[in-house]
């Protein structure tokens, strides 16, 4: 079914009429109508209100050949990040693309925590584990310009699109380091140790909705085992690469995870452990002492 036929010229409010009138018009998508304004402002190089004050203009056929296309990956269950590729963090535009995983709204709450724990120190030393877009590490950079950060990840493709993010939004006090943690972890002495890690279970992993399962990189998601592997890795390198009273800040999993994380740094003799809900009331992160 072409919905484009009906006519040869398409106005952006055309384009809205009929989305509108086809709920089936982004079959995998409820929100058809957020999909498809992020699409005009991708393919129009505008913003969200530009299309309201513009909603008669007529998109050139090689825009709504794009759109069409667009339309099309969509239909398929690709994520409208990679289709645009990118998508807002914290205020700023992250490129995006499949060799790293998404950032999600919920991971701003990483941050506000990060950036009240980092208050105590006047030149924090800050380390973001798995790093993906860069999304932790610049927002940090940028939101704290007396910090230094240093963001790793295993992925040397991931690390490239951290740069080329660090770089767009001029983050200049951030150093991207492309190694793995799991083998020799020395960066002393560090005041905060920052991470959305890889934590869902293989099992969970294997009936995600395809959106994530058939889109997002594997090793962003999954450790290929419980899930808890990163929390065990982070608790023990922050042992030797935490000074006396700095914090790890870490987003958890729902269901059991945020208990059994907090099980694995009292075991570790961590202090002031705190769990904190994001907007869905789920717990979402959590905060540990040295
Ligand atoms: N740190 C990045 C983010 O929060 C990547 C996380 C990951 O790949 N697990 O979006």
């Amino acid at each position: 079914m072409d919905l484009f036929k009906e006519k040869k010229k398409w106005s952006i409010n055309d384009i809205f009429k009929i989305v509108k009138k086809n709920p089936v018009f982004i079959k995998s998508n409820k929100d058809a109508r957020i999909d498809i304004e992020i699409f005009l402002c991708s393919i129009l190089k505008c913003n969200r209100v530009d299309l309201y004050l513009r909603y008669k203009d007529l998109l050139k056929k090689t825009q709504l050949d794009i759109l069409k296309s667009y339309i099309n990956r969509r239909n398929r269950n690709e994520p409208v990040q990679y289709i645009v590729q990118n998508t807002n963090f914290y205020g700023r535009n992250f490129f995006v693309n499949p060799d790293v995983f998404i950032p999600r709204p919920e991971t701003e709450i990483l941050i506000d925590l990060a950036i009240d724990k980092a208050r105590q120190f006047k030149t924090p030393n800050i380390f973001d584990i798995g790093t993906g877009s860069g999304c932790i590490s610049i927002t940090m950079a940028l939101e704290i310009p007396d910090s230094q950060i240093y963001g790793s990840d295993i992925s040397k493709k991931a690390i490239k699109v951290a740069d080329i993010n660090k770089k767009n939004l001029r983050a200049k006090n951030l150093q991207l380091i492309n190694e793995d943690i799991f083998l020799n972890f020395s960066h002393n002495p560090l005041d905060i140790i920052i991470s959305n890690p890889p934590y869902i279970s293989l099992s969970e992993y294997l009936v995600l909705m395809p959106d994530v399962l058939n889109y997002e990189p594997k090793i962003a998601l999954t450790d290929n085992s419980d899930g808890l592997s990163f929390y065990k890795r982070i608790a023990q390198v922050g042992k030797t690469n935490l000074n006396q009273n700095g914090w790890i800040i870490l987003e958890v999993g729902i269901g059991k995870q945020p208990s059994k994380v907090e099980e694995i740094f009292k075991n570790h003799d961590y202090k002031n452990i705190k769990l904190f809900r994001d907007y869905n009331k789920d717990q979402r992160v959590i905060v540990a002492q040295k």
